[in-house]
């Protein structure tokens, strides 16, 4: 089979080998802000009825809680989370890339939800620029920047697919960041922002707390109606009780039952460098700092952190067959982390010696739709939202408002939506489900490797409007 460029070895493999491998096995992210607890204050008094309890501390169940509180200021609002620190899963494990597509890119969108695209489109950029002025409103620290994006095409066949008004050939795109593997590029710049995913978390929960959202760690495992008040029960002592609930838990086994098939695992990991000279910056430019990510079916993320790092990820986002209900079994696989540092070196060859001094792997929700998708029960008290498929750092905000729309029995623009109320086809159950997603890996990584070309399961998933990705 035909090569891609990252089959290719770096000029000194042995380096690659030895970059990664004294990493700290944790977030940089969270590592750099510290803990930031779950549980505070007096313990809640599980007697009182909270007009609305969020389960899980990430950035679906902040934004929940913050817009509860900006849109139903008499509410009492609690935030029950499973893990110490508020953002340890995914919202705290990510990229920081924040995309104003609300459907994991527009042609996916556009595959799905033909009649609604332009709407959702706009949707999602007004929620990007809300995102934008609540960062400012508040007075957040979290290093909110939009530099914009550069995709870049780094085998022949992908140069076609660039588009928009600002595309660059080979000569041009190495001016914005300097790689011999990049082939031309294109930079857009409205539509995508960057931030800090750790310090995020961190003012999200400060400005929760000084708008009286209370927080405890506890781990649900049912929702149980009874006609007033729904009673929300956890793994350890008296249930905690809601008269409305809205659900947050992204990959993690649903509550509600019966959206556990929809939502698969997939691990994708994570480098961090450490900060690099003005030596190295001025060897590969990227002045303008912009997100970057390539083409292939498997492709990279990359961006600069304001401390001069670069965070490298993506690639090979993997399903594993097997329980693991806590999603950190098939974490942090060392083989994933030395492809990543194989390509990266591979891409920025005048970086050799690098060192990177962080790695991790989070869990994606992928869903058969890769956008987010919305459950309700109990009479509308319970919203579920989850599904975004690798992209919901920006998501996550119009997911909250739509969840608290449903709870709070109001028909708005979002509920009317035919994204809002179809559910993406379930995954099938194992052993089937993971011969399946191999098959369909596979095929994706012989496309990478044959001029993009889809062969027949490939076509025929996507006139179904199925698929895997990360
Ligand atoms: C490595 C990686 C890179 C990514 N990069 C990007 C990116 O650059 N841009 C982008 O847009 N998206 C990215 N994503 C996806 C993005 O991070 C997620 O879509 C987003 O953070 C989801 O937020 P969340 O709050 O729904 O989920 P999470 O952050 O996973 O939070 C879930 C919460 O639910 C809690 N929980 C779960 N079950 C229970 C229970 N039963 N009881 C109590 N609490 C429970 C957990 O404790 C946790 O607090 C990336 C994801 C990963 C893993």
């Amino acid at each position: 089979m035909p090569q891609t460029v990252f089959d290719r070895k770096p000029a000194n493999e042995q380096a690659a080998a030895q970059s990664w491998t004294n990493a700290r096995e944790e977030s940089f992210w969270l590592a750099d802000v510290g803990p930031i607890p779950s549980q505070d204050g007096p313990r809640w008094d599980r007697s009182q009825t909270a007009d609305l309890v969020v389960v899980g501390g990430g950035f679906t169940g902040l934004w929940t809680a913050i817009r509860a509180t900006e849109r139903y200021p008499d509410w009492t609002v609690l935030v029950l989370s499973m893990d110490a620190t508020l953002g340890q899963r995914a919202s705290g494990q990510n990229g920081g890339f924040l995309e104003a597509s609300l459907t994991h890119g527009r042609l996916n969108g556009e595959t799905r939800f033909p009649r609604e695209i332009d709407l959702l489109d706009d949707m999602g950029r007004a929620n990007l620029d809300e995102i934008a002025q609540t960062v400012e409103r508040y007075g957040w620290e979290c290093d909110f920047e939009r530099p914009g994006t550069l995709t870049v095409a780094t085998e022949p066949h992908q140069i076609e697919w660039l588009e928009g008004d600002n595309v660059l050939n080979d000569v041009e795109v190495r001016r914005v960041l300097n790689s011999p593997t990049f082939l031309a590029g294109a930079i857009e710049r409205g539509e995508s922002a960057m931030v800090h995913p750790g310090k995020l978390v961190r003012e999200m929960a400060r400005t929760a707390r000084e708008r009286g959202v209370r927080f405890e760690q506890a781990t649900v495992t049912k929702v149980r109606p009874r006609p007033d008040v729904l009673d929300i029960q956890v793994a350890d002592g008296l249930p905690y009780r809601g008269r409305r609930v809205a659900l947050g838990t992204n990959v993690f086994p649903s509550v509600l039952r019966r959206y556990r098939w929809h939502v698969v695992p997939v691990y994708d990991h994570v480098l961090m460098t450490e900060p690099l000279t003005d030596e190295q910056w001025a060897a590969i430019g990227w002045n303008g700092r912009e997100g970057v990510s390539d083409m292939g079916n498997q492709f990279h993320y990359y961006r600069r952190t304001m401390d001069g790092r670069i965070l490298w990820g993506g690639y090979d986002a993997a399903y594993t067959p097997g329980a693991d209900p806590d999603r950190t079994r098939f974490a942090n696989n060392p083989a994933v982390f030395q492809l990543l540092a194989e390509h990266f070196f591979v891409t920025f060859p005048q970086l050799e010696g690098v060192r990177f001094t962080h790695r991790w792997s989070g869990a994606i929700d992928t869903c058969s739709r890769f956008s987010v998708f919305f459950g309700r029960a109990y009479r509308d008290r319970v919203a579920y939202a989850a599904g975004y498929t690798g992209l919901g750092v920006a998501a996550t905000r119009f997911a909250a408002d739509t969840m608290l729309d449903m709870v709070a029995g109001e028909s708005t623009e979002r509920t009317v939506l035919s994204m809002v109320r179809s559910m993406p086809i379930p995954f099938p159950p194992e052993p089937l489900r993971y011969p399946l997603i191999s098959i369909v890996k596979w095929s994706m990584r012989r496309a990478d490797r044959n001029g993009g070309k889809r062969n027949l399961l490939l076509r025929t998933l996507d006139a179904l409007g199925l698929g895997f990705d990360s």
